[in-house]
């Protein structure tokens, strides 16, 4: 745990009593801070008391002895409309700030030297940075990660110079973080997402930048470059001095890192060389897992690890679960689980980086289905269609790809194995990556995946 020293004998209000919100009220009460901790959820408060966390009713408190409000990210701060303890604070003057945010201000008071690296983008965060701390870790770097992904920030081991902390981000978080200043920052990539809580397309890439606007002087700014609002940050970033590390998988530069086939190259005064190739490593499949992996290999590089250490760690890298996790082999068929795949530009990533493919889709539709994804059909040799998407995909694909209304998860699997077994020739790959929600069939696309991969492991010959 990280003890929040730089509010120790002040007044402390915190709402959200969720996992990284009770993180943030330990750190704060072990820091020497007096915590008024509160929720709407009447067990989490209860739960918090048990805990030893002091609890209080947020409404009827005297605000003007409150000198800031810890928020929990994943309630509203501006949008739709601001959280009544956000207004609260906001008109008793009383500044509203996240657990990156402490962490930051511990990090500036104790140990602004160690290594702080931040990583952000619409797309690859947590890919990105489970894969930094990995090549840290097989390189014999002490190297933790947390954040967004994993472990809350505060329960981390204090910062401390040696000690690496890999810390995914979401643009809730950033926007809790007023003062964020990584050491390494990284921005993969933007496109639209989360406007319902950032109000519009540029609100939410402005709270983007500032991840990598706000790194510290000496440290590096990696900036995937392949969206046009990633390369105007870059070159904003750029025209205010930082030391710019700009990505691209589309295009060679002359200046930064690119990916070329599967090498990822790194250009500089007018000459380029190999870093390491990421051809034939299960884990980063697809040019989505190339910018990952280059963002990755940027990281690794600012922090002084050689391309040989890179390479290794690469091959080494063993992937998140739900995201193109193999899971299972039968003879020539691979079976391959990437529940995360939520909407279709997820599974449009998976799509495009198998060539004969079983597809189980379905479940909670987005709006417009899988009209984007028609491209893919060719490589699809059969759908299974599972949950309330599967009229709406089955339209989609008449007349294109051959289908069947397989209803359940277990009848997909056990059909798409079936027909995969007897496909002649090429890579048979049964996927799923359902281009929809789980809530109809599943709680979340974690034990949507977990049912995959035990429904794989129970076929015969697995
Ligand atoms: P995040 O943490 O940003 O949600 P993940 O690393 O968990 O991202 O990946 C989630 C899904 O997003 C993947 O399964 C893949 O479909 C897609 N994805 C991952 N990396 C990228 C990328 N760099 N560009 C576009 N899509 C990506």
């Amino acid at each position: 745990m990280i003890p929040v020293t730089t509010f120790a004998n002040k007044k402390v209000a915190l709402f959200g009593l969720g996992g990284s919100g009770l993180a943030s009220a330990s750190a704060l009460l072990a820091g020497g801070a007096d915590v008024w901790a509160c929720d709407d959820d009447p067990a989490r408060m209860d739960a918090a008391c048990r805990a030893g966390i002091p609890t209080a009713d947020l409404r009827t408190v005297d605000w003007s002895r409150i000198a800031a409000l810890v928020l929990t990210p994943g309630v509203p701060l501006t949008h739709p409309a601001p959280h009544w303890s956000a207004g609260l604070a906001r008109n008793a003057g009383v500044e509203v700030i996240g657990d990156i945010e402490l962490y930051c201000r511990e990090r500036r008071a104790r140990a602004p030297d160690a290594s702080f690296v931040a990583i952000t983008g619409t797309n690859g965060k947590s890919t990105t940075t489970a894969l930094i701390a990995h090549l840290l870790n097989v390189s014999g770097y002490s190297a933790e990660a947390g954040g967004n992904i994993g472990k809350a920030i505060l329960s981390l081991e204090p910062p401390r110079p040696g000690h690496v902390h890999v810390i995914e981000c979401s643009s809730y978080q950033i926007d809790l973080a007023p003062t964020l200043d990584p050491s390494v920052g990284i921005l993969i990539n933007l496109s639209e997402d989360h406007i319902d809580r950032h109000g519009t397309m540029d609100n939410y890439a402005a709270v983007k930048e500032r991840l990598v606007a706000g790194v510290q002087d000496g440290g590096t700014a990696i900036v995937g470059v392949d969206d046009n609002r990633c390369a105007a940050i870059a070159d904003r970033l750029e025209q205010r001095g930082k030391n710019v590390l700009r990505v691209s998988v589309r295009r060679p530069l002359s200046d930064g890192l690119y990916v070329e086939g599967d090498r990822i190259l790194m250009a500089a005064g007018g000459t380029a060389r190999e870093i390491a190739r990421v051809g034939g490593i299960g884990s980063l499949r697809g040019i989505h897992n190339a910018q990952n992996a280059a963002c990755a290999a940027g990281a690794a590089l600012a922090l002084g690890l050689s391309a040989e250490a890179i390479q290794k760690g690469l091959v080494s890298f063993p992937g998140l679960a739900h995201r193109m996790e193999q899971v299972g082999r039968i003879g020539r068929v691979l079976f391959v689980n990437d529940s995360k795949a939520t909407n279709a530009d997820s599974a449009a990533q998976a799509l495009a980086s198998f060539g004969d493919i079983f597809w189980i889709a379905g479940g909670v539709p987005k709006a417009g289905g899988i009209e984007s994804l028609t491209g893919f059909f060719p490589r699809i040799r059969k759908a299974f269609l599972i949950g309330q998407a599967a009229n709406e995909f089955a339209a989609t694909l008449e007349g294109q790809v051959p289908y069947e209304m397989s209803g359940t998860l277990e009848q997909a699997t056990q059909s798409a194995a079936r027909a995969a077994a007897s496909f002649d020739g090429g890579e048979p790959v049964v996927l799923l990556s359902p281009a929809c929600a789980s809530f109809d069939q599943f709680r979340n696309f974690e034990l949507r995946g977990a049912a995959f991969r035990d429904l794989v492991k129970a076929l015969p010959g697995a």
